[in-house]
């Protein structure tokens, strides 16, 4: 912690006086953030979930403080600051630089967060990493240290965070101990033995073979975007979620119907003769508590795990929908934006169920269509190259809501209508794009939206505000689906590229209209009252 200190205090002096010429208002920033309560039916929990909740709460507030520890050091460095907004955009950060904003610091004095957060020694240079020899350096859970001497040392997270595993583990032994679940019980036990060995591969098979468990608990040291030297270090989280049986079952039954629904999809006949997978593990459920990692900045709403690709090969994964989370986003950023932009007379159509549904089935449109071009060109992703996210995400984003409305139309999706399903979709478009379309999603909904525009499925009037063509919309959309169906199974590269770099972007009057949507103080958004008292237990 010392060093800490120490080094941020130079790197303080370095950068001070930018700092001052441009102070950021923290209380905005903290106000961007709309605070939501995670909660769930607890009617609906039996006497030994309400048993293990308080102790998954308990192990995830240790996730948390590993995750400190990893990715700023010592929180306790910050008790001597006054600023109750800036005390509180620290927490919602996990330290004292903006995930929203490029991690740049918003605590004067303190200079930028360093690639190598805690996982490597602060002083480490890509080229002493790539020069250490040692075969473990790259592993998810070894931090690098330093010796006596100032040589590298690779340090497993097990002896590293000793006195947090120990606590871990004596918090699993309870839950072993009282878990009625098999399943759950037999992750709990495997997922104790990973925390001791750093070996994760055992809990994350019986994590796939846990199907009944009306609990599910996320937790270890599972992503590595927070080392931003290597994305090599794993990061400590951990999701309590509970399942919602209700939907979960009526997903299952859709995902059954995976292989009719891919024969109706809007493209030639050849284009769709790969058969689509109906054994994977897709969930409803409401998160009550996160901690660590994807805790910190922008919220998840969906998962899917595990990473390992060893266990994908033999399982598969399972995809966790967040519920409670999606409804979040929905109630405190969508619904607003869309209340801005859609014409009044068709803003009773921005519905949360659309969204959930919309969002639902681009994971499910992911498994369906082209998986090999028609043409000898290999797999979809060889054949376009730098073009294959992008497309790929566009094909989700329009299959998914082709699949809503079919399923609509069919009367197996109820309490929406496809007017609701559509005008949702659109708004949604803006949400997503409303920082920028840099990223390959972003691009995937430019060239839907502009498409979408030009076929006449909505219109913008002079002052910006976008009114839906009922009529027109259900063609556009099937012939969007067809031309990215038909450039996937062709592998037609030279097309994707054109027709990317002509309609992948943010057009002025859009630009506008998000510029506009940017001044109202719509949260970016959200963060999480939780815990037991939270939920009423
Ligand atoms: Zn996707």
């Amino acid at each position: 912690m010392k060093k800490t200190i120490t080094i941020m205090f130079l790197i303080a002096c370095a950068t001070m006086s930018l700092a001052q010429n441009d102070p950021v208002d923290v209380k905005a920033r903290v106000a961007e953030y709309a605070p939501y309560d995670l909660k769930t039916d607890v009617s609906k929990l039996t006497k030994n979930d309400k048993e293990l909740i308080p102790i998954f709460i308990q192990i995830a507030d240790v996730m948390d403080q590993l995750f400190w520890k990893q990715t700023y050091g010592n929180p306790a460095d910050f008790k001597k600051i006054k600023n109750d907004y800036v005390k509180d955009y620290i927490k919602i950060n996990y330290g004292p630089w903006d995930r929203l904003d490029d991690n740049r610091s918003f605590v004067d004095g303190i200079g930028e967060k360093p690639a190598a957060c805690q996982y490597y020694p602060q002083d480490i240079t890509a080229e002493e990493y790539a020069a250490y020899n040692d075969p473990n350096k790259g592993s998810l859970y070894t931090v690098l240290r330093r010796d006596g001497n100032g040589k590298l040392k690779t340090v497993w997270y097990r002896d590293e965070y000793k006195t947090e595993i120990d606590k871990v583990c004596e918090l699993l032994d309870k839950a072993i101990a009282i878990a009625e679940d098999p399943g759950m019980k037999n992750y709990l036990i495997e997922r104790k033995k990973a925390f001791q060995t750093d070996d994760y591969f055992a809990s994350d098979m019986t994590w796939m073979d846990m199907k009944n468990s009306h609990l599910d608990f996320v937790v270890g040291p599972i992503e590595n975007y927070d080392d931003k030297l290597n994305e090599a270090k794993a990061s400590y989280e951990a999701f309590v979620l509970v399942k919602d049986e209700e939907r979960s079952k009526e997903l299952a039954k859709f995902v059954a119907m995976l292989p009719d629904i891919q024969k109706i999809l809007p493209c030639e006949p050849k284009y769709k003769t790969f058969v689509p997978g109906t054994s994977s593990d897709l969930n409803v459920y409401d998160a009550i508590y996160y901690a660590g990692d994807c805790n910190a900045g922008s919220k998840t709403i969906a998962i899917n795990l595990p990473n390992d690709d060893r266990v994908q090969a033999q399982k598969g994964t399972r995809r966790l929908q967040l519920r409670n989370s999606m409804q979040a986003k929905f109630d405190k950023i969508m619904l607003p934006i869309g209340n801005l932009v859609i014409n009044p007379t068709q803003r009773k159509h921005l519905k949360f169920d659309a969204f959930f549904w919309n969002v639902t089935f681009h994971e499910v449109a992911h498994g369906l269509g082209v998986k090999e071009t028609i043409n000898g060109k290999g797999s979809v992703d060889d054949a376009m190259k730098t073009e294959k996210t992008s497309w790929e995400e566009a094909k989700a984003d329009i299959l998914g809501l082709f699949i809503v409305c079919h399923l609509i139309d069919k009367g197996e999706i109820t309490g929406i209508t496809k007017e609701d399903a559509i005008t949702t979709f659109i708004a949604g478009i803006f949400r997503s794009v409303r920082f920028g379309a840099a990223s390959s999603h972003g691009k995937a909904n430019m060239m839907c939206f502009n498409y979408l525009q030009k076929m006449g499925a909505f219109s913008r009037d002079e002052k910006g505000i976008y009114t839906v063509n009922f009529d027109l919309a259900p063609i556009a959309i099937n012939s969007w689906a067809s031309t990215i169906l038909s450039v996937q199974g062709e592998g037609n590269y030279d097309f994707a590229v054109q027709f990317r770099s002509e309609n992948g972007f943010i057009k002025t009057e859009l630009q506008q209209d998000l510029d506009r949507i940017n001044t109202t103080g719509i949260p970016r958004d959200i963060r999480f009252n939780q815990g037991l008292k939270t939920l009423g237990l």
